[in-house]
């Protein structure tokens, strides 16, 4: 089945379904021209079937031991790999985005799931915790209780454009759902559809081979509508998504609009904004002009956390620094964008920068005919504070400079930005009372803060956090890369004075998986009783 042309198919519990007549091609980006396979919008009744089905496939996918979905979570991760070039030269044609950064992707979502597995395996992120019984308490006798984290349920996974497989079918959303224990739908990003065919064939193969329920995955094709009427669907317990604030925002409304409200962790991208002191700027000012220019031309500034906004001091080194990030940006070549809609948004956000009677364009590049060149524009910190328009993102290889009168307006600047999912501060020795002072505003502006570093290229460990305060997230608590991604689809339950043969092994005396846990106040790995 993995191997087999594309069928445009929505899966449905492990099956086909077309029911519906209506049908889209995916487009090459390159070129803009159709693309063979014609992709069938899912039906409201299609919806509803994926979501009932990952209901039905809940309790006995949540009752599997946690050994058994590591090994499902392994075996996609090799039938991904298995797709071999296929899929690399497929992602490639539908974003247009180059073959080492897609096996990159690749090398990537392969490793996040198999970093999951190996969580769920060791077993002690349930954050098992153990108060046991005192019946002789002075104040009065103290209960058995016991506490971890379980399953939330059937969760909604929106594929992001801009990762065809790290953020996608089987990207991080997905492998954390199906980690905690969670069925998924599946809504494919239109964007890049035979893509997520030959992906979503690859999980349901590896469902089948390690005899998971049938409506542990579903994945559905369609734009809004589709996306709209699954995330009402009662059966639905939680949403992952990655895209544009309007979206994000849009989905947010609706789960909380709900007759059962459910959460919706949106990651809906930020500007990034990097500050360079004074002494980095004196000291290495080419070094991170260059180094910058590289982060905000990487995949034609597709990511979320392209550097959007620069801001330093004036002085001296500040117009050299500007002629020096401008300067290589203008070298940077004319890229392609993942699709029309983010070529022409990107197109009218850098025109409106351009027009804007408050900035000055440095590059004074005209954007090409179907292509996105890089842009740096600048204004000054009172303007900036002054107009939020100036705030906005744009997606895509364009920033502004900000440049302040003083150290006290860069600190204003940093208080008048909106939550960010990074903020990055360059700084040299002499900088250092500054930077002292500076980096607590930073905690609260952003989710990661850097040092001499730039936040394109997010690490995949247990100490990540990718998310930050709204409207880089809908809720900051969480991260949506990493293995803490996890604790977005699953919620605490807490059992008093049962007997220990009905606990789960997790909170058993015996701790029989040999996990973690805290037990009357301190962690412990022993048995208990
Ligand atoms: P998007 O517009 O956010 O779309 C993402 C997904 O949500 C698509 O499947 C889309 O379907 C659906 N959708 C859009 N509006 C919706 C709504 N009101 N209700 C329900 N579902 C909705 O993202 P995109 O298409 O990838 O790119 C558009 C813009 O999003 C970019 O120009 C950029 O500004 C931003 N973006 C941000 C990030 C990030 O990292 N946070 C990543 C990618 C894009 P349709 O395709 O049918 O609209």
């Amino acid at each position: 089945m993995i191997n087999t042309p594309l069928t445009g198919s929505n899966f449905i519990g492990g099956a086909r379904s077309s029911l519906g007549e209506e049908s889209f091609h995916a487009i090459r980006a390159e070129d803009g021209s159709t693309l063979e396979t014609a992709f069938s919008i899912a039906t409201s009744e299609e919806i509803e079937r994926a979501v009932v089905v990952a209901s039905q496939a809940f309790p006995e996918y949540a009752a599997c031991d946690s050994s058994q979905r590591a090994g499902f979570l392994e075996q996609i991760a090799l039938n991904i790999e298995g797709l071999g070039e296929r899929l690399v030269e497929r992602a490639c044609e539908e974003t247009a985005l180059p073959t080492a950064r897609v096996t990159g992707e690749r090398a990537r979502t392969c490793g996040q799931l198999r970093l999951l597995a190996e969580l769920i395996r060791e077993g002690s992120w349930v954050d098992a915790r153990i108060d046991t019984a005192d019946p002789n308490r002075a104040s009065g006798p103290k209960p058995d209780i016991r506490r971890m984290l379980v399953p939330i349920g059937p969760v909604a996974v929106f594929g992001a454009s801009n990762f065809p497989l790290a953020f996608s079918v089987a990207g991080g959303d997905t492998a954390s759902a199906l980690a905690a224990g969670c069925p998924v739908v599946v809504k494919a990003h239109p964007s890049h559809p035979g893509t997520s065919e030959l992906v979503a064939r690859a999980i349901i193969a590896a469902a089948e081979s390690t005899n998971m329920p049938k409506g542990v995955f579903s994945m559905l094709h369609g734009g809004k509508e589709v996306g709209q009427e699954l995330v009402v669907q009662p059966g639905l317990e939680a949403v992952g998504f990655t895209g544009s604030h309007a979206a994000g925002r849009a989905l947010f409304d609706l789960a909380n609009a709900r007759p059962k409200p459910i959460p919706v962790f949106a990651e809906m991208g930020s500007v990034n904004p990097l500050f360079v002191l004074p002494g980095a700027l004196q000291q290495k000012a080419e070094q991170i002009a260059k180094g910058y220019a590289t982060s905000l031309t990487l995949g034609v500034g597709q990511f979320c956390t392209n550097p959007g906004v620069l801001v330093c001091v004036k002085s001296e080194a500040t117009d050299a620094f500007l002629r020096a990030v401008s300067s290589h940006l203008a070298e940077s070549v004319p890229g392609c964008m993942l699709n029309e809609g983010i070529l022409r948004n990107f197109h009218a956000g850098a025109d409106r920068l351009s027009a804007h009677g408050l900035v000055t364009d440095l590059t004074k590049t005209e954007q090409p005919n179907g292509r996105a060149q890089a842009a740096l524009f600048t204004t000054s910190a009172r303007h900036f504070i002054e107009n939020r328009s100036l705030q906005e993102e744009v997606f895509g290889p364009a920033a502004i400079a900000v440049v302040c009168d003083g150290f006290d307006q860069l600190e204003e600047v940093a208080k008048s930005l909106k939550g960010q999912l990074t903020a990055s501060l360059f700084f040299e020795e002499s900088d250092a009372v500054a930077a002292q002072q500076i980096l607590p505003i930073l905690t609260r502006l952003a989710g990661r803060v850097l040092a001499n570093g730039f936040p394109t290229g997010v690490e995949v460990c247990s100490a990540m956090q990718h998310g930050g305060p709204y409207p880089a997230t809908t809720d900051s608590r969480f991260t949506s890369v990493g293995t803490a991604a996890i604790l977005r689809f699953v919620r605490p339950i807490a059992y008093q004075n049962v007997p220990d043969e009905f606990l789960p092994a997790e909170l058993q005396d015996a701790n029989p998986k040999g996990i973690w846990r805290m037990i009357n106040g301190r962690f412990s790995n022993a048995k208990t009783g």
